[in-house]
């Protein structure tokens, strides 16, 4: 068994390595994961569930803290497909990011209405 020194020391290198992370995405303008109405808890949990087959936990963790301070859980909402995850707040249909690669870096956009959501996303 792990001694409490062991866990600990994880979970502090685990935080700093988060907060680079953070830090990094700051630099490149990316915020807003806060605002619960440009920001819905769906996308998060899309996010973060693509980020399981992307590889970095790291990119996991952040995620999972952001629904934890907002008071969220990890589970969609009952009506939520998570395929709808990514619907545009104005018209329901599916945006799409500008670099597919990269869908939580980027600007999104909704080519039946013409909504952009440049800076909602972490
Ligand atoms: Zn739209």
């Amino acid at each position: 068994m792990e001694s409490k020194e062991f866990d600990e020391s994880c979970v502090d290198q685990f935080a700093s390595a988060m907060k680079r992370k953070l830090a990094k995405k700051r630099e490149e303008g990316r915020g807003g994961w806060s605002n619960k109405e440009d920001c819905p808890k769906d996308r998060l949990i899309k996010m973060m569930s693509d980020q399981f087959d992307k590889g970095d936990p790291i990119n996991v963790a952040n995620f999972a803290m952001m629904l934890w301070a907002r008071g969220e859980g990890t589970a969609y909402s009952k009506d939520q497909s998570p395929e709808q995850a990514y619907a545009c707040p104005e018209c329901r249909s599916d945006m799409t990011p500008s670099d597919e690669a990269d869908r939580e870096l980027k600007p999104w956009y909704c080519h039946e209405c013409g909504f952009n959501e440049p800076e909602a996303l972490p």
